[in-house]
């Protein structure tokens, strides 16, 4: 687990500035929400944490230590999509034990991992299953069960829960939360929803056109936001 720290990051594709200047402080442990309109480049952002792309200038920190030049291997960070992205033809548990296996940890501890995050997860019972013969809810679950089984330094999310229905999102959006409070792992987990928002992050950076509008405590945002934009994306009247 490690503080994450953006210094001055920019990235185009092209001719086009998506993140322009970004620099943010993620401190060890904490749940970090990253908000803004589609577009507004919070994919990109998390990408480049993730070190799935490269930057076009600036550097990135974890725990202190220079990770710009580092490979998304190397960082020790685990992403959890919108999409699940699960293999379909491999059961939950192969699922789950994926990079594990790729790892060639021993079998004894892959099984013993496996078998405790799935009953963290209330998967216990799933775990010979297929995707497809799972509900939406389940599957986001596995994924979740996937990420955490690597034991990863830090968390993050791409709006996880945009292809449940809206009782469900409330359901694991408070299971992501008590995951959070148990494990304690630094997070950064990227929503357009400002309820979402509100009530997961413990700090909460607002992106508005590849920039950093406002950062900072949900109710500090709420109560002083910087801007009317700010204003009317956390929701309080500007
Ligand atoms: P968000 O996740 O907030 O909706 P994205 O990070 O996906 O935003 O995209 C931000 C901007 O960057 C968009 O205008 C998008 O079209 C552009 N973009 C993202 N990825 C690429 C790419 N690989 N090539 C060119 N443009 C891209
Ligand atoms: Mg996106």
């Amino acid at each position: 687990m490690s503080s994450i720290a953006l210094h001055n990051v920019s990235k185009s594709f092209g001719a086009v500035d998506v993140i322009r200047d970004v620099s943010v402080d993620i401190d060890e442990g904490e749940f970090c929400v990253l908000i803004g309109p589609s577009g507004s480049g919070k994919s990109t952002l998390l990408r480049i944490i993730a070190g799935l792309e490269p930057l076009s200038h600036g550097t990135i920190t974890f725990g202190g230590r220079d990770v710009t030049g580092l490979s998304a291997k190397q960082r020790d960070i685990a992403m959890v999509f919108q999409s699940y992205a699960l293999y379909p033809q491999m059961t939950v548990r192969e699922n789950m034990s994926f990079a594990l296996r790729l790892a060639h940890r021993p079998k004894a501890e892959i099984i013993e991992k496996t078998d405790r995050v799935a009953q963290m997860l209330g998967l216990e019972a799933l775990l010979e299953r297929l995707p497809r013969e799972l509900s939406g809810g389940q599957r986001q679950r596995v994924a979740m069960g996937r990420a955490i089984v690597r034991d990863p330094s830090a968390f993050l999310f791409d709006e996880p829960l945009s292809n449940l229905d809206a009782k469900l999102r409330v359901q694991v959006r408070g299971e992501i939360r008590d995951l959070h409070s148990r494990l304690g792992t630094t997070s950064v987990y990227v929503t357009h929803d400002q309820v979402e928002a509100m009530t997961m992050g413990q700090k909460i950076v607002v992106l508005r056109d590849g920039r950093v509008e406002q950062a900072g405590k949900p109710l500090e945002l709420y109560d002083t936001p910087d801007s009317v934009f700010v204003a009317g994306f956390i929701g309080s009247p500007a």
